[in-house]
């Protein structure tokens, strides 16, 4: 079909020109009486903005189809882009033909006109984006996802793709999902498809540290999951994340390169998500931008968990879970740290090494690791990562420490037996990113159709 984008029929298109455009209806209103007409708003999701085209009772089908057309429905509508009458848009259509594709009846049409909360949205997943909400959130995830590659393509990172079936039982980030083929019940690996315990994978990261180690700069970006039963406005049970890992790079260098790729992403998207951003700072969270223009320009605060073990101590405030050495930090102190005590993002690092997985890298100091969380107002930590520990015997005391067998990661110690080099990566949570750059609050309503502990439809 040659038809015209909606967004380009508002922005780019000749006044006087015949286009097409196709989408579905949003709302129409039907003039009765000496002078008959009917607008039609029409979205076909290439922006968050309606095109009105304005029918008059001279087509043949107006009878018929065109005033009985309602939300939902389906059409093609060709006709003379005219400067508009009323206010509120520049440019609207007046209306040749217009082809009705498919209908959508009224009387159970889920969509409908007025404002339905998020939680009623999630039983509608598959009709939703049909929203201006959630077609908003489609469009900021996907140049989201654009940038992320331009960012890595940019600087040489090569794009690498990590197994889901994964048989590293343990790689310290949470509870895994069994892939299996057997009866439920039955525990014979030996059986199993694979002839061993499989698992869906909880992060690329020592797949990726493998083509790190080899080719130098890499990243992985696909689903990843985890079987912990987080109820939270920020866990999903399968969310995708983004992982680069680089050789002859150190924390410092990880840090630094953290920063500037959170930096590229929010930049991009306030360049290239005008209008469905201003649309975000006016109905989702008042203020959304101006903390995006704040970040996007300022520089995150760079601090060891040592330090913000003091800060929070000394803050003077009731904590639910009142901060000491060694234990993870809560939301609450997240929160504090970035919204109050230094209102931009924290990079906390040199976390107790009894609380990180042991392939971070162990500190002079025996009591630390490498570690660096990036945290950012309101959703806390977005990435999570470290230095790796490059240094055999190290890494395998730390294994052992942590009640793994260093022979079953063969393989991952042989990147320190054959040519170690000092790497580091990190791992960014996509839907995290979306919320703090909409402001959603809920990370259910910023992946097409999320998994979460007792829902899987769709
Ligand atoms: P948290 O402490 O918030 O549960 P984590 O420390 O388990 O996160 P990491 O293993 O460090 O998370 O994963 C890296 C990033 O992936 C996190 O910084 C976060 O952005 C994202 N992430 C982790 N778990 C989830 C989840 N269940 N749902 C969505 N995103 C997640
Ligand atoms: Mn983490």
């Amino acid at each position: 079909m040659n038809r015209t984008l909606i967004k380009d029929a508002l922005t780019d298109a000749v006044v006087g020109s015949e286009i097409t455009v196709a989408g579905w209806v949003r709302t129409v209103r039907n003039h009765k009486g000496k002078n008959r007409f009917s607008f039609i708003t029409l979205n076909d999701g290439s922006c968050l903005a309606t095109i009105q085209a304005v029918a008059d009772p001279k087509l043949s089908n107006y009878e018929s189809e065109v005033v009985h057309l309602t939300a939902g429905c389906s059409v093609v509508v060709t006709g003379k882009l005219v400067e508009s009458q009323g206010k509120g848009q520049s440019v609207e259509m007046q209306v040749d033909e217009v082809r009705l594709l498919g209908a959508a009846d009224a009387e159970v049409y889920p969509i409908q006109q007025k404002r339905h909360t998020f939680e009623f949205l999630r039983t509608q997943a598959h009709l939703r984006t049909r929203t201006n909400t959630f077609g908003a959130v489609a469009r900021v995830r996907n140049v989201i996802c654009a940038a992320i590659h331009e960012f890595f393509q940019s600087r040489g990172f090569l794009y690498v793709h990590t197994p889901i079936i994964t048989s590293s039982d343990c790689e310290g980030a949470g509870e895994m999902f069994r892939v299996t083929t057997l009866e439920t019940g039955r525990d014979d690996f030996d059986a199993d498809f694979f002839g061993r315990r499989t698992s869906l994978t909880v992060s690329g990261q020592l797949e990726a540290e493998t083509y790190a180690c080899s080719l130098g700069s890499v990243y992985t970006f696909g689903p990843t999951f985890r079987a912990e039963n987080s109820n939270t406005p920020r866990h999903l049970s399968e969310f995708w994340m983004v992982e680069p890992e680089s050789a002859f790079c150190d924390a410092d260098d990880n840090a630094d390169l953290a920063e500037d790729f959170l930096k590229h992403i929010f930049s991009s998207v306030l360049q290239r998500c005008g209008e469905d951003m201003e649309f975000f700072n006016k109905w989702i969270d008042k203020g959304v931008i101006e903390t995006l223009t704040h970040v996007a320009e300022s520089e995150f605060v760079r601090l060891t968990y040592t330090e913000a073990i003091e800060i929070l101590q000394k803050a003077g405030r009731k904590w639910e879970f009142p901060p000491e050495w060694g234990n993870d930090t809560q939301t609450e102190h997240e929160r504090y740290l970035t919204e109050e005590k230094f209102q931009r993002p924290v990079i906390l690092t040199d976390y107790p090494s009894t609380i990180k997985p042991f392939y971070m890298r162990l500190s002079d100091d025996g009591k630390t690791v490498a570690a660096m969380d990036v945290l950012v107002p309101k959703i806390g930590e977005i990435i999570g990562g470290s230095q790796r520990e490059e240094r055999l015997d190290v890494l395998t005391e730390r294994m052992k420490a942590q009640g793994l067998n260093p022979d079953d990661y063969w393989w991952y110690t042989d990147l320190r037996r054959y040519g170690t080099v000092p790497h580091a990566g990190f791992g960014l949570g996509l839907e995290r990113t979306v919320q703090f750059v909409t402001g959603m609050s809920n990370i259910r309503d910023v992946i097409p159709f999320p998994r979460t502990p007792r829902s899987a439809e769709f």
